[in-house]
């Protein structure tokens, strides 16, 4: 229903806010040798103010608080990674209104829109060791689960499990996008900091439905 869609958006919005901010010196620590130390403090900020603006969204649909999440990010976050995730959480308030409910297909539909959006935003791809390395092994195995017929909830933890992979993966890969691809092949060896988020997101959801 509505109100259960519209409780379940904030639950997931409070729940990612407080993954990132638990894990915000572990985030910008991953930041320092190829970045510039501010990942953890750029998506705390920006989710705080996310949790910020809930109280006046009481009358809202859950895809309108996905539209004012996308706004508070794109606006807070500062670094790169601010219009990145706004652009996915954008596309997956798109994806509920369409779709007319918060579930496993209007979340695979709208994280496989945002992946497209980043791509167009900030043209990187698959392998490039950024978020969208973390973002591809998620909407897979959300696909799969959604083929397979599993309950939301293991598909959740699946598709948490697969963007942690993905992120664990980016461990040997040369940065092609972003600060990281400045360095080249010394980029190899450290985990990319936007995956790493993505992956601490995604955990967040499975532990919130
Ligand atoms: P900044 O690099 O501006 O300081 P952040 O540190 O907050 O921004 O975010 C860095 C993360 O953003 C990277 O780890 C990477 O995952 C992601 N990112 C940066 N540029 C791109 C890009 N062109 N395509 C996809 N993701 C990117
Ligand atoms: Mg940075
Ligand atoms: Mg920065």
């Amino acid at each position: 229903t509505e109100d259960a869609d519209r409780a379940l958006a904030m639950r997931s919005l409070c729940s990612i806010a407080a993954i990132l901010s638990e894990h915000r010196d572990e985030l910008t620590k991953l930041d320092m040798p190829i970045g510039d130390s501010d990942h953890g403090i750029n998506m705390d900020r920006g989710f705080k103010a996310v949790v910020d603006l809930l109280p006046s969204l009481e009358d809202a649909s859950a895809s309108e608080i996905l539209k004012r999440a996308a706004r508070a990010v794109i606006s807070h976050v500062g670094g790169s990674s601010g219009p990145l995730y706004g652009v996915v959480l954008r596309k997956l308030s798109a994806a509920v209104r369409r779709e007319g409910a918060l579930s496993i297909q209007s979340l695979a539909d709208g994280l496989e829109a945002g992946l497209a959006g980043i791509e167009e935003l900030a043209g990187g791809s698959p392998g490039d060791k950024t978020m969208i390395d973390a973002m591809v092994p998620a909407i897979e195995s959300l696909k799969q689960s959604l083929a397979s017929g599993i309950d939301a909830q293991e598909a959740l933890q699946l598709a948490a499990d697969a963007a942690d992979g993905g992120a664990e993966a980016t461990i040997p890969l040369i940065a092609r996008k972003g600060r990281a691809s400045y360095l080249g092949e010394r980029s190899v060896g450290h985990k990319d900091p936007g995956a790493a988020s993505f992956a601490l997101c995604m955990a967040a959801l499975a532990h919130s439905a």
